[in-house]
């Protein structure tokens, strides 16, 4: 994917010392691409779009299923906050490490905060929050290239055309979703 100015402009923080609020960079290789601070804003959207649709999911009832685009081309009947809270899930599963998939589920999923996070996983405070960065910048960018439809920008996700993303084989889409359930049931 071609990243351009319009795709960064708006989310690239202000104070930012690498794009100085342009949001693009010239990396190594003469290259243009996002700055990091525009993809960590992008984990951030997706994250507090993930935590509403589980909040949302607990305190109403479900009765509002929307015709969407399923296997094969059919149209089946589902709920798209419970299809984002599982893409949300799904998505970072596959495309992180062991250890980083460790951090994520702590911190992002079941909500612990750093001290936790360190003792549980024998890390200290630097570490932890250098994996953190990276990984909402993996994130970022993994939500916004996937193909054919990406977890962000959160509009096209939820009133564009889409396919559900397949789960790998053996993960299944309802672990993932429990997963995400269990966040705020926990932190509440
Ligand atoms: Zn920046």
């Amino acid at each position: 994917m071609e990243w351009s100015r319009s795709d960064t402009l708006a989310l690239a923080r202000q104070s930012c010392a690498h794009c100085h609020g342009l949001g693009l960079r010239i990396n190594s290789r003469g290259q243009s691409g996002p700055c990091n601070c525009v993809l960590r804003a992008i984990f951030r959207a997706c994250y507090a779009r993930f935590r509403y649709c589980v909040t949302k999911e607990k305190h109403m009832s479900r009765t509002s299923p929307e015709l969407i685009p399923g296997r094969e081309g059919k149209l089946v009947w589902g709920r798209k906050d419970e299809e984002y809270v599982a893409d949300f899930c799904l998505v970072s599963r596959r495309h992180l490490t062991d250890f980083e998939y460790k951090i994520f589920k702590y911190h992002f999923l079941l909500g612990a905060d750093w001290k936790l996070c360190t003792r549980k996983l024998g890390i200290d405070r630097g570490n932890f929050f250098h994996a953190v960065y990276r990984i909402e910048q993996k994130l970022g960018r993994v939500f916004r290239e996937l193909e054919p439809y990406g977890l962000f920008p959160i509009d096209e996700y939820f009133h564009g055309q889409r396919k559900p993303i397949q789960p790998a084989a053996r993960t299944p889409q309802q672990e993932n979703r429990r997963t995400g359930l269990r966040l705020l049931e926990r932190t509440a």
